[in-house]
């Protein structure tokens, strides 16, 4: 028997209900069950891969190449599991598979309608990964807010889910934002009323409440949101802003929040295990080393676009006990010489440089690349990162005159990066990038097998272009070392050696993705180190 949670927002969104939904999984983990999670974003895109970061912020790659909502990335660090396509469901992907069904002729002689058509779809997806996943409890966290246009399916869809299932096999836990009036200081509950009662009108009495607030929940708050949304008091549960997001589950967990779903869902009530996870927590709040990161890239003003890498850096952080001061370096102003190099990058003990697409801000990146080699600051490079600093190095120390990728400039006389041959054809931009993990042949004797000590690692990827394979014999000759292969013989990880520099490290596919808090990413690993050099 599955039991299913449901997780619903309301008043704003963003509060952090992604990590509520993670950390339910962790509690519920923590006490011994097998837990899955999904979540549902009612945009009608396919999948996150065609949004903008600046946007939607980061787009989360899963081991099979989905291209998903950054939550997942929450879900898989707080989970410790590897998820897939199938845990982010849209609408986009809902009504893509119906539309296929109806033109197949699966539903012929009926008029094809959201209810039940669009509503059944939903449920047997959600069903479909419970039963293909085994899992004891699937968690669905359903994006946006209550009373959202686009999100009416789905609550309809948990809705008859209720009705269907086992009396106690399902739970629904509404996440929503009690502000505090900045004149009084009050902390006002009116408009998480106002959700549960919204929730309510389309059918869902909520079992719990998480309530998102700067300070601690009021006593009197709680006891107003307890009364108008016809639960005991116990049933609140107070989610006010902590430093760290990985001590909410600790938070939750010190309110009883875990034994009060297990009541609700007659699970046994087991007690989590969560002494690595306060061990962690404790190793981030303790250290005072500080140590500043310099990140490069284009889309600083939306930290989203890089959660994952900043997750990497503090889990790496943690295991050596530094405390990370992130000082965001934005590649187009130095591009425009608004920002000039050494001002940007002459204080800080390593950077990353970022990810990222097109040409504007690339000089500015290379630029960058070019200071930190030169200086021998630590860095590490990801993908377009990676990318750039082979253009570097050939312009710069092989000298390749303007030698560049062609995703900046088609016609350069060195195109040392360059469309992947399985690229050339492709005239669809969804879904069609090289993506998700794939074995990567380590060379041993080099920085990359040091730190990842193994001959063959997966990592994943998300990426059109690729260093160039003719230029390779050129770029080794220089002193550029290639430490990882895929399969197919495509550049995955290059480095510099000890003698020319103390890290300098640069990877084609995202390792961060991968990095958990208890188990850091090795390059991530890496760059922190040589910063304490
Ligand atoms: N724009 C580059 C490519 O498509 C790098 C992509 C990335 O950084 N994720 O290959």
């Amino acid at each position: 028997m599955v039991k299913y949670i449901f997780i619903t927002g309301g008043v704003l969104s963003s509060v952090g209900k992604g990590i509520v939904s993670a950390s339910t999984g962790l509690l519920l983990k923590a006490m011994g069950y097998n837990v899955g999670i999904i979540k549902i974003d009612p945009y009608i895109n396919v999948d996150a891969g065609t949004m903008n970061p600046y946007m939607h912020g980061e787009v989360f790659v899963t081991e099979d190449g989905g291209e998903t909502d950054l939550d997942l990335g929450h879900y898989e660090r707080f989970l410790d599991v590897n998820l897939t396509k199938d845990h982010n469901l849209t609408t986009g992907k809902v009504y893509y598979s119906v539309i296929e069904k109806e033109r197949r002729g699966d539903y012929l002689g009926q008029t094809v309608q959201i209810i039940p058509h669009i509503t059944n779809e939903i449920k047997e997806h959600i069903r479909d990964v419970a039963r293909r996943t085994g899992v004891d409890v699937l968690i669905v966290e359903i994006g946006g807010t209550v009373g959202d246009i686009e999100g009416l399916p789905f609550l309809e869809a948990a809705r008859q889910m209720k009705l269907e299932e086992g009396l106690h096999d399902t739970f629904f836990i509404h996440v929503a934002l009690a502000p505090i009036l900045s004149t009084t200081g009050e902390q006002k509950t009116k408009p998480v009323q106002h959700s549960v009662q919204e929730l309510r009108r389309i059918g869902i009495q909520p079992n719990a409440i998480v309530v998102r607030t700067q300070r601690p929940l009021e006593r009197e708050a709680r006891r107003k949101i307890a009364l108008y949304a016809t639960l005991p008091e116990r049933a609140v549960f107070s989610d006010h802003d902590v430093e760290y997001i990985y001590e909410v589950p600790l938070l939750l967990a010190e309110q009883k929040y875990h034994e009060y779903i297990a009541e609700g869902l007659k699970l046994e009530a087991r007690e989590p295990d969560l002494s690595k996870w306060i061990n962690f927590v404790e190793r981030l709040k303790n250290t005072s080393h500080e140590v500043i990161i310099g990140m490069v890239g284009k889309y600083t003003k939306l930290k989203d676009s890089y959660i994952s890498i900043i997750e990497a850096i503090r889990h790496a952080s943690a295991l050596l006990e530094v405390k990370p001061k992130l000082k965001w370096i934005e590649a187009t102003d130095i591009e425009l010489g608004k920002l000039n190099v050494e001002d940007a990058l002459s204080d800080v003990d390593g950077a990353v440089v970022l990810p990222g697409f097109g040409r504007r801000g690339a000089e500015g990146k290379i630029k960058a690349i070019q200071y930190l080699r030169e200086n021998k600051i630590p860095m590490l490079g990801i993908c377009f990162g990676m990318q750039l600093t082979v253009v570097e190095f050939a312009r710069n120390v092989v000298g390749l005159d303007r030698a560049n990728s062609t995703e900046i400039d088609p016609h350069t006389p060195y195109p040392v990066v360059d469309l992947l041959p399985s690229q050339k054809d492709i005239d669809r931009l969804g879904g069609t990038m090289r993506l998700g993990a794939s074995p990567i042949r380590l060379v041993r004797g080099t920085k990359a097998y040091d730190l990842y000590r193994s001959d063959v690692i997966y990592e994943r990827h998300r990426h059109r272009y690729e260093v160039n394979e003719r230029y390779i014999d050129k770029l080794e000759a220089a002193g550029l070392v290639i430490s990882g292969w895929s399969p197919e013989g495509l550049v995955e990880i290059i480095e510099l050696r000890e003698r020319d520099h103390p890290f300098l490290l640069a990877t084609q596919p995202h390792p961060e993705y991968k990095s958990r808090p208890l188990r850091p990413s090795p390059p991530y690993v890496g760059l922190i180190r040589a910063t304490l050099r």
